[in-house]
């Protein structure tokens, strides 16, 4: 990842359980122009389905979620180095890695990150 001195951008973290991908991929289409403003970081299968429907956003991949990519965006969040988190969970389904998706959430509450956790609440994070 770049360091913070070569862009002054926040980063916004993206993140989507499998159900969600699609969903996560139309809104990261839909919103291009929104999402310029910030250095983008994603989970790892996440980041390569946006990757692969959106060449033309940068994006740095890290860790698949349930190999400790939830927790390397948590470190990032502790780093104050995030600016938003925009994670699309899927309500229907165990998560084998559910305490890590919990303990992201709550490092976002904790250093007080907009996150959003739908589609709706993400119109409005990238609107603010
Ligand atoms: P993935 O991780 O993008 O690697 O699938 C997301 C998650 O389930 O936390």
């Amino acid at each position: 990842m770049k360091p913070a001195a070569d862009d002054p951008r926040p980063i916004l973290a993206l993140v989507a359980h499998d159900e969600k991908k699609a969903d996560l991929v139309a809104f990261c289409a839909a919103h291009r122009a929104a999402l310029a403003r910030y250095r983008l970081v994603a989970t790892g299968t996440t980041g390569g389905r946006i990757a692969e429907a959106l060449p033309e956003l940068e994006i740095t991949r890290l860790k698949s979620g349930p190999l400790g990519g939830d927790q390397q965006i948590g470190a990032l969040i502790a780093e104050e180095r995030v600016g938003g988190l925009v994670f699309f969970v899927d309500a229907l389904t165990p998560h084998p890695h559910d305490v890590d998706v919990k303990a992201l959430m709550r490092l976002a509450i904790l250093y007080d990150i907009p996150f959003a956790l739908n589609r709706a609440s993400a119109e409005l994070l990238l609107r603010g």
